[in-house]
């Protein structure tokens, strides 16, 4: 293989980055540039919404390294306000545009990565380009929207769009002090989330003082009698506020790789290998202009997430310079802190496996405290565990609350990379004292839970499929007469075994209470005396987060 003597690199921020530090760690003997068009590399886009809410207070935070810090750390020259206009791929030069001076000029190359990373959509609707209509996704857009909050003394802000980045916009602009509402067009906020599990967060949100109007989209945007804007919404209404944030997702920036004649996806997404090669044996694409292939369910597909942009950006560099190391494809991985209140997912959801006609998934739901009980302050964990019901593999968990969350997620985040069961999630060894978890950690209840269904031990029924059979709650007469379900028994688990007789042997016994535990005390109980019983996932509390 010919040395690679001169590698660039086109944007320089969590993909490209990685990429031009990694190489200088295999090659000291490359020259490495990085143009970006931008007038900065390597800054903090997760941290943006944090610098308008003034969480972060100083703009030099959001910087992670400096073209300086490039040079004299790494050796390697960064030229910021310069857009890579053209790949010839024939020559193996790419043409460069100075941004200040507009000079044009060719650069050689010996192997190229592209991370151009994703734009903002901005659908052409009428008024979208209105002063006052925002995306964010640079250090630019976040001073911009400081600005204009700041001279507008803007009181009222509309969000476009109920996923993460619009959720953070929101969370900030109203600890800003501002009333915010956000437009979502689905009928739920955090739309690749199940709509059960993003309910307590709409919830959380709207006791937060945010309003939400799902279900509508927006149709247009007009400057109002007063000076300031009026968002029109699909059922007809008409917001009036002081500025307007566009969070409705992003595109691929692949425009230079379609004019270079490079494969790309059926999204408009750079096609790589495992090796993030595209197809011409000297360029590599990385970060969110890449299709990337989901490692559970196979699927082809975009994911704007900065960790896998990192990892990318390795890999290729790892690629370029002789190493085998290859991408294991991403499984989505996220988490949004939202008014102290996490919601962290991984791997697959259901809605995404309906989608795809999967009809081997079961779904374990469960409530427990984020660390033990008899220590203070432990906080509900409501998750949510996907597995496939034939040999337990794990396809995705979601969860929300206020501690511990993300710990949990990250656990089975790794699981769901290793091709784990449920049954190595029963057996996991975490952590624990009092204050950090509990003998049995979520991880593990989650687990045994699940690996009890699939050994036919403790059969689950989902709240929302019950059609026939009876329902029995098997919690205390004062819980029963405090809320029940309409239809409900209550037979007390305590006297369960004096009083089986009372039901019928010719229906399906659904049994709750309030998280599942004694549901499942009760299923064995019933099921060894010949019962046909299965236990409501999660219990009343998973039913809440139906209603
Ligand atoms: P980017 O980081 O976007 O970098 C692309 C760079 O390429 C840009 O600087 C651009 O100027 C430059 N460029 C493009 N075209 C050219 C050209 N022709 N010539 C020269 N330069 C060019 N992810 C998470 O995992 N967690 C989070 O909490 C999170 N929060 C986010 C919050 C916000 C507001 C935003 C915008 C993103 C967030 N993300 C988050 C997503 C994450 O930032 C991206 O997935 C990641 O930055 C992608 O890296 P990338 O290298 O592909 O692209």
């Amino acid at each position: 293989m010919k040395a690679i003597e001169r590698l660039v690199v086109v944007g320089g921020v969590a993909g490209g980055a990685s990429a031009a530090a990694r190489a200088r760690r295999l090659s000291e003997a490359c020259a490495i540039t990085v143009f970006d068009k931008g007038p900065y590399v390597s800054f903090a886009n997760c941290g943006l919404p944090y610098f308008v809410g003034d969480v972060i207070r100083e703009e030099k935070s959001l910087i992670v390294a400096s073209p300086e810090l490039f040079r004299d750390r790494f050796n390697i020259e960064v030229r910021t306000r310069h857009e890579v206009m053209s790949i010839d791929r024939a020559a193996r030069e790419i043409v460069v545009r100075d941004l200040e001076s507009e000079r044009e000029f060719r650069v050689p190359y010996d192997a190229l990565v592209l991370s151009p990373g994703a734009r903002a959509i901005r659908p052409p609707l009428p008024g979208i380009d209105l002063p006052g209509v925002f995306v964010l996704r640079t250090i630019p857009d976040s001073r911009r929207i400081r600005e204009w909050l700041q001279e507008k003394d803007a009181k009222r802000a509309v969000v476009v769009g109920g996923g993460f980045i619009g959720l953070e916009m929101a969370e900030n602009l109203a600890h800003r002090g501002l009333e915010v509402t956000v437009v979502e067009l689905a009928d739920q906020v955090m739309p690749p989330l199940d709509p059960e599990v993003a309910k307590p967060v709409a919830d959380h949100l709207r006791e937060n003082g945010i309003k939400l109007r799902t279900g509508h989209g927006v149709e247009s945007f007009a400057e109002s009698a007063t000076g300031g804007l009026e968002v029109r919404t699909a059922d007809g209404d008409t917001l009036e506020t002081d500025i307007v944030i566009l969070a409705i997702g992003v595109q691929p920036e692949s425009g230079l790789a379609r004019e270079a004649g490079l494969a790309l996806g059926e999204r408009g997404g750079i096609q790589v290998d495992r090796s993030m090669k595209t197809d011409d044996p000297n360029i590599w694409a990385v970060g969110d202009a890449v299709e990337v292939i989901d490692s559970v369910s196979g699927a082809r597909l975009q994911v704007p997430l900065a960790g896998p942009a990192n990892r990318q950006g390795r890999i290729a560099a790892d690629n370029i310079f002789g190493r085998d190391s290859s991408f294991r494809g991403v499984q989505g991985t996220a988490v949004c802190g939202l008014f102290g209140l996490t919601v962290a997912a991984t791997g697959v959801g259901e809605k995404a496996l309906r989608r795809d006609g999967n009809e081997n998934y079961e779904v374990a739901y469960l409530h427990p405290g984020h660390h033990v009980g008899y220590y203070p302050g432990a906080k509900p964990i409501h998750m949510k565990l996907l597995f496939d019901r034939r040999d337990g593999r794990v396809l995705g968990a979601q969860a929300t609350g206020e501690e511990g969350v993300a710990r949990r997620i990250d656990v089975i985040a790794m699981a769901i990379q290793m091709n784990a069961t449920v049954f190595d999630l029963e057996e996991a060894e975490l952590c624990y004292a009092p204050q950090f978890g509990a003998a049995k950690d979520p991880v593990n209840i989650a687990g045994m839970i699940a690996a009890n269904h699939v050994r036919g031990d403790h059969p689950l029924a989902r709240w929302e499929w019950i059609e026939d059979g009876v329902l029995v709650d098997v919690r205390s007469q004062a819980e029963y007469e405090c809320e029940s379900i309409p239809g409900a028994l209550n037979i007390p688990l305590e006297e369960l075994r004096e009083r089986a007789d009372e039901l019928p042997r010719d229906q399906t016994l659904h049994i709750y209470c309030k998280v599942g535990q004694r549901g499942y005390y009760a299923t064995r109980l019933l099921a060894q005396r010949g019962f046909d019983v299965r236990n409501l996932s999660g219990g009343i509390q998973t039913w809440e987060m139906f209603r």
